[in-house]
């Protein structure tokens, strides 16, 4: 590899959030990075689009963070863009049939017994539902269990959660925080979400929503990458890359549908793929194996309807045929959308 390589470069594949955070915390640490991104806009699946019907922006995912994102909300205050979510205290679960249950945290008892109040009261549990609830919850609560094979399921059934605490708690938040079965879940990180988001603090289980557009949120990145010396190159495809022992190249990089290889100049002292692993770059050498590494598809769909067909503006849900559909949100006063995300 040549000598000329600027000792601070580094290439970033994926513009998407990862991507963008990673390229904007390296750029303000010195690094001159230079983001690659296939698409002609950043932000990955946390985009939006105009429906052609309606003329409205519709984002595509990541439709709400919690209190406990704390590096997201980090990344939101880096590029000036924080003010651009509203908080909720309050979480709200409904059931099929509409009955709605609320957790309001207590500001004035000490985590974590400022859910208490609410989870005594809330009407989706009945009492017995709820003592095993708070056994298991205390259970997780002294430390984070260390990874094993056990799954969350086998773990919730071991400490004799009721079928309507799984149902009705467990599985709608996990579904919704983690994107899989309760079956396919390691402990670690099942009891990771409940502690950081009902245990921590109020703030920490805070519901927050972006008031624009995701991909207006994520744009402001780009200014702040070029602003301190990197850049953003969209339409970048990059398709392969070699790790050597004093950097990596970039041998393969399609522009705007143009192959640039091999001897495209570009090296950089170091690469992060950002990237989901069905498009991730082939990596030239060594070779390696992706084969443990299996998907857990997620979307979201939107419902433009007439009528409203859902009063509360946004909640956890579940239960429902075939998948869990487990958040729902109106997020358009002039369509009526509803956006229900589905695993
Ligand atoms: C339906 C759904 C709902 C979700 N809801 C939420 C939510 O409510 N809250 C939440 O926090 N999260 C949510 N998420 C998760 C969140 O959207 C993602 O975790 C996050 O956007 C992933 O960001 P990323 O940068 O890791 O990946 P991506 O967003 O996939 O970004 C990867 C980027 O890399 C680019 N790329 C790929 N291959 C190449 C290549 N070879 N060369 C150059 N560029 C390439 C892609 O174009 C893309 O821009 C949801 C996800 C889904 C699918």
């Amino acid at each position: 590899m040549s000598n000329n390589i600027h000792p601070k470069s580094v290439a970033i594949i994926g513009g998407g959030l990862a991507g963008l955070a990673a390229g904007c915390a390296l750029s303000d640490s010195g690094y001159k990075v230079t983001v690659f991104e296939k698409r002609p806009y950043v932000g990955g699946r946390a985009s939006s689009y105009e429906h052609p019907g309606t003329g409205e922006v519709l984002d595509n995912c990541q439709h709400l963070l919690l209190g406990c994102c704390t590096n997201l909300i980090e990344f939101y205050q880096r590029l000036g863009v924080a003010d651009k979510v509203r908080w909720f205290d309050e979480i709200t679960f409904m059931e099929p049939g509409g009955r709605i249950s609320r957790f309001v945290p207590k500001k004035f008892l000490p985590a974590p017994a400022h859910n208490v109040p609410s989870f005594i009261s809330v009407p989706m549990l009945e009492m017995k539902d709820k003592i095993a609830i708070a056994r298991a919850m205390s259970a997780m609560s002294r430390k984070l269990p260390a990874d094993s094979e056990e799954n969350f399921l086998a773990w919730l059934k071991r400490h004799g959660q009721t079928e309507k605490a799984i149902k009705r708690f467990w599985e709608p938040v996990l579904v919704s925080a983690l994107n899989e079965d309760l079956e396919l879940i390691s402990v670690r990180y099942a009891a990771k979400v409940f502690r950081d988001s009902f245990m921590k603090s109020a703030e920490a289980g805070r519901m927050g929503l972006p008031t624009i557009p995701l991909s207006q949120l994520y744009a402001a990145a780009i200014g702040y990458i070029q602003s301190r010396g990197g850049e953003v190159l969209l339409r970048n495809s990059v398709s392969a890359f070699t790790p050597k022992a004093d950097g990596v190249a970039l041998p393969a990089v399609m522009l705007r549908g143009r192959l640039i290889s091999p001897c495209w100049p570009r090296r950089f002292r170091a690469s992060a793929t950002c990237c989901p692993m069905m498009s991730f770059p082939r990596r030239l050498e060594p070779s390696w194996s992706d084969s443990d590494l299996r998907l857990s598809p997620a979307f979201t769909f939107g419902l433009i309807v007439k009528l409203r067909i859902c009063r509360m503006p946004r909640c956890l849900t579940g239960q429902s045929s075939g998948c869990s559909t487990s958040q729902s949100f109106r997020r358009s006063a002039k369509a009526r959308e509803v956006m229900l995300n589905s695993w």
